[in-house]
């Protein structure tokens, strides 16, 4: 038996030795005891101490984490920049120049414009859906309305933006005349109310929505309370469930749209006033009148009050309509008078340029945007722009096409935009119509800044004309026809038609990029 197995046990005889053998071994283990219970409270203080150092690094980096992603959407908000995932959203639908045409045949030629048949008018093969270089038969209408319905099933959309022109072309020949255009605007009126009866729908004048083309209704024509006939149960929303608040009232559409064709409408739960002019009244192409003087100064005075009690009541504005401010640029002319450019402009870049917050135009059937400023060398923060919608109406050279877009309803700002469009000779060719993505804002033209606002247009007519690098152009040239083949352009007329608003600093722009082509 070796020591450290021995024990005393009661009655033993005990010498003094080895007593004192015992007592040693006792203090030795007692001793051995107390190390080792000191080294695992040193351990236990050990671990409990780097415990409590991880624990607080922890909360340091959680805490500063979130104070740092707090301080980058408030300098974002800031800055007008945003991220489209941390952010509250309201999505609508923003389609234009649909031009329902009654007479469509779709056995006859784009030279004929797909209507009467006369010598040599047959096509050389069926277009049921629609034939580019022609207006948009039942059929295509339908489509496209059904298209908006299938987006509008997979998301969820607030409203609709109609801008303009819901009839067709040429509807004041013999056959023809005023009745058939109010015919075409109740017929698609209609069409839209039975697929879209929840939510509403915001429909403006276009110059082929008028008793004759670009020709307004003089006094004591009753053309305005015809058109609101069909319009103001889409405006009012009059078949809404009751949780949808009313955008505007029956006694603001008597008095403004009954007036000039105008009206303004709440959205975004109060946040937006949108407002629907009637930029017809402005149009060079409108024969002048001291009628037409006086309705065209007017609206420009209800706009500005319009503003001036937005911008007290903190809200911002959305303005759309059909025929923007600017150069067109198929032909290098004003699309309004100068004067009322000018006044037009200066409310948009300047007295109130933060309070609204984009701009819905259309008739030129392209996809495009246009920036709004008047003194480009010195000014950039004085700047609005435009966004133009395609049309529906394959007339123009171009594939039908809408747009779904996005508000950000914290940042109070355009957030992104994708657009469908249909491949007309595909689906004229497989019998089978078939709407796509044809992209989206943010992925096509990539940024810093991730909203839609006037430093964002502003960046992309600067890449319009780029030494080092055409992949912006050319994805844009290619996109303002939707997908059609594009035909010829000046590369230096679409920039500055882009870049300026106003014609004497368009005419200055194209004098100095004087090499034709692009
Ligand atoms: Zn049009």
């Amino acid at each position: 038996m070796d020591s450290s197995t021995r024990h005393i046990l009661p009655g033993d005889e005990v010498d003094s030795a080895s007593h004192q053998e015992n007592l040693h071994y006792y203090l030795v283990e007692h001793r051995r005891w107390k190390k080792k219970t000191l080294q695992a409270r040193c351990l236990i203080g050990l671990m409990t101490l780097i415990c409590c150092i991880l624990i607080v690094v922890l909360i340091v980096t959680y805490e500063s984490g979130r104070r740092k992603s707090r301080s980058t959407r408030e300098s974002s908000k800031r800055e007008g920049q945003g991220t489209a995932g941390d952010v509250n959203l309201i999505k609508f639908i923003h389609l234009s120049d649909i031009h329902y045409d009654p007479f469509y045949n779709k056995m006859i030629s784009s030279s004929s414009y797909c209507r009467q048949q006369v010598a040599n008018s047959t096509a050389k093969y069926i277009a049921e859906y629609g034939r580019i270089g022609c207006d948009s038969p039942a059929m295509l209408v339908e489509n496209s309305l059904d298209a908006m319905k299938n987006v509008s099933q997979e998301e969820d959309i607030a409203f609709i933006l109609m801008t303009g022109d819901l009839s067709a072309h040429q509807m004041w020949t013999s056959y023809a005349g005023p009745q058939r255009v109010l015919d075409n605007i109740a017929t698609v009126s209609k069409q839209m109310h039975s697929r879209f009866p929840n939510i509403p729908i915001f429909p403006m004048i276009g110059n082929n929505d008028l008793p004759g083309h670009y020709v307004l209704p003089k006094a004591g024509d009753d053309w305005y309370q015809k058109v609101l006939s069909s319009w103001e149960s889409l405006i009012i929303c009059s078949e809404c469930p009751g949780s949808v608040k009313k955008p505007t009232t029956q006694a603001i559409l008597q008095e403004s749209f009954l007036e000039g064709g105008y009206y303004n409408a709440s959205i975004a739960d109060g946040k937006v006033v949108l407002l629907v002019l009637n930029s017809l009244y402005w149009s060079v192409a409108v024969k002048r009148s001291v009628e037409t003087d006086q309705k065209a100064s007017k609206q420009l005075v209800w706009l500005e009050n319009q503003l001036k009690l937005v911008k007290s009541r903190g809200q911002k504005a959305m303005l759309a309509s059909h025929i923007p401010a600017g150069i067109d640029t198929f032909d290098s002319k004003p699309y309004w008078f100068n004067n009322y450019t000018e006044i037009y402009v200066r409310l948009v870049t300047k007295n109130y340029s933060d309070v609204v917050i984009g701009q819905f135009f259309a008739h030129s059937h392209k996809d495009d945007f246009r920036l709004q400023m008047f003194e480009p060398e010195t000014s950039i923060t004085a700047k609005s722009f435009v966004l133009l919608a395609p049309a529906i109406s394959p007339v123009y050279h171009n594939n039908p096409a809408f747009r779904l877009v996005s508000l950000d309803t914290d940042q109070l700002s355009l957030a992104d935009y994708t657009q469908y469009y249909m491949d007309l000779v595909m689906a004229t060719q497989f019998s089978n119509p078939v709407w796509q993505v044809d992209y989206t804002f943010s992925k096509k033209y990539p940024s810093k800044n991730t909203l839609v606002n006037a430093e964002r247009i502003y960046e992309l007519n600067e890449q319009l004309i780029n030494q080092t690098s055409d992949t912006f152009w050319n994805g844009y040239a290619f996109s303002r026809e939707t997908n059609y083949q594009p035909m010829s352009y000046n590369r230096f007329t679409l920039y500055c038609g882009m870049r300026f608003v106003d014609f004497p600093n368009f005419q200055k722009c194209t004098q100095k990029y004087s090499v034709p082509g692009g």
